[in-house]
């Protein structure tokens, strides 16, 4: 089975890789309700490659959103079922002028594929696609399998859990398989094990009634976006603590073996601070770089503005200040709780002279998958077997919160055998993908579904 294996993926490769450009080279943006028609012919493309290999009931969902693209293969009812899950819409590509080639043009340099979507997530949900269509060939699919493609996630997967509590029937399956998050290295496989959560506001700070000569009026009424600075400065104390009270209520705190456990993971500080071109690293007092940005919480500004920001100078007191703030959320404290908190604080400290508004805009929950179960084992093996390296568990500090979604509402754990690079660059300017990666993730998928079906039948005897 080994080289049958590589052996398709050598002689279809080329065809892969071409499949998976022309579904970069649709601009399927979520944010922006001008690429609606592309957004559905992103879903249209992936419907129609599913058809051709081989899935059945292939359809558009419709939602209030965006649709979700189905299809599956059920090859015995007795078999166990995995659920794959991921997402064919992608962020906006701006700024366009940081980009060496035009995010919706791919091109493959260094054996990278450039574009935007390129790991997140087409690149990586178009793995599945080609791994099925492979097992398919072959006459090896030991599982059944569904799939649940969705348009939202850059957005906050705001029609899923509708999408699921309606099909729950039709969603019934034994683990979900999700590849949109990274690995350690090319050469040092991981799988990831915890997920940070999400609380997003917008917030709007109001001084005066109308914009003002800042001659006139400066120094005598609240400028907004000097007490938005302020207040935002406020969030964080000396030791980059968040000062929200409750914040940390509920962080599950690591015991020193776990802290230990993680600190084996390789990195270098240098290496880091070299990649971002850093003077020097920023985070919470008493945590390592790596634990600030996995099982620690965090708050972040996304966006600020007010004022003018045009050519030369204009003199000017804003009558509104706007931000957008984040903060990412670790086990096992609750989006909804943290909200709440943020919401009653941020309105607690503005100063008399300004009125500010909160609003909530999405959130998330933090997970931990389970590291023991049979699908998360037959997951590691397939690593192990394509890799030739145990993969090694992390915690990410990324958010997918349909994660936890799919948890409650279907009873459902999550594999998250992600194939990317964290310096892939995704959300960012020149975003890709290496060739090797795609051709990998194709690689280990099918050596899973083996696993799956076998260790499923031996923990069953
Ligand atoms: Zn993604």
């Amino acid at each position: 089975m080994p080289s049958e294996i590589t052996n398709y993926i050598q002689e279809n490769k080329s065809r892969f890789i071409d499949e998976l450009l022309n579904l970069l080279r649709i601009p399927s943006i979520s944010a922006d309700v001008a690429y609606k028609p592309e957004i559905l012919r992103a879903a249209d493309y992936i419907a129609q490659k599913l058809r051709e290999a081989g899935a059945d009931n292939v359809a558009l969902c419709e939602t209030p959103g965006n649709p979700i693209v189905y299809g599956e293969k059920i090859v015995d009812p007795n078999l166990p079922t995995v659920l794959m899950y991921g997402h064919y819409d992608v962020q906006p590509a701006d700024p366009l002028e940081l980009w060496t080639s035009p995010p919706f043009e791919p091109v493959i340099k260094d054996d990278k594929i450039y574009a935007r979507g390129a790991c997140d997530d087409k690149g990586q949900l178009y793995m599945h696609i080609k791994a099925f269509e492979l097992m398919m060939q072959q006459n090896t699919l030991a599982c059944n399998i569904k799939f649940m493609i969705e348009g939202e996630e850059e957005v906050g997967s705001n029609h899923l859990g509708y999408f699921v509590t309606q099909n729950r029937d039709k969603l019934q399956a034994d683990v979900i398989v999700i590849s949109d998050t990274g690995m350690i290295a090319n050469d040092i496989p991981s799988i990831t094990t915890g997920l940070r959560g999400l609380s997003y506001h917008e917030v709007e700070v109001t001084g005066p009634s109308r914009d003002l000569h800042s001659g006139l009026y400066g120094g005598a009424v609240a400028n907004p976006i000097n007490i938005l600075c302020k207040m935002i400065a406020s969030l964080h104390d000396e030791n980059n603590h968040i000062t929200i009270p409750g914040f940390y209520d509920n962080v599950e705190e690591l015991s020193a073996e776990e802290r230990a456990e993680m600190a084996k993971a390789p990195f270098s500080l240098d290496e880091y601070k070299q990649a971002l071109n850093l003077g020097d690293l920023h985070g919470e007092a008493g945590y390592s770089t790596n634990e600030r940005n996995s099982i620690r919480p965090t708050l972040d500004v996304n966006g600020i503005w007010g004022g003018y920001t045009g050519e030369g100078a204009k003199t000017v007191i804003a009558s509104k200040a706007f931000a957008k703030i984040s903060m990412r959320l670790v086990p096992h404290q609750s989006s909804e709780e943290i909200t709440e908190k943020f919401q009653k604080h941020f309105a607690s400290i503005a100063p008399p002279s300004v009125k500010v508004v909160v609003r909530p805009h999405h959130g998330g929950e933090p997970v931990v998958t389970p590291s023991n179960s049979v699908a998360f084992q037959a997951a590691s093996r397939a690593f192990e077997q394509t890799f030739g390296k145990k993969p090694i568990p992390v915690r990410s500090g990324g958010s997918i919160p349909i994660v936890a979604m799919f948890k409650s509402e279907l009873g459902l754990d999550s594999v998250l055998m992600g194939f990317g690079l964290d310096s892939d660059a995704i959300h960012s300017p020149n975003e890709h993908y290496g060739v090797f990666n795609f051709l990998k993730g194709i690689e280990t998928l099918p050596y899973f579904f083996r696993n799956f079906a076998e260790m499923s039948r031996e923990g069953a005897e």
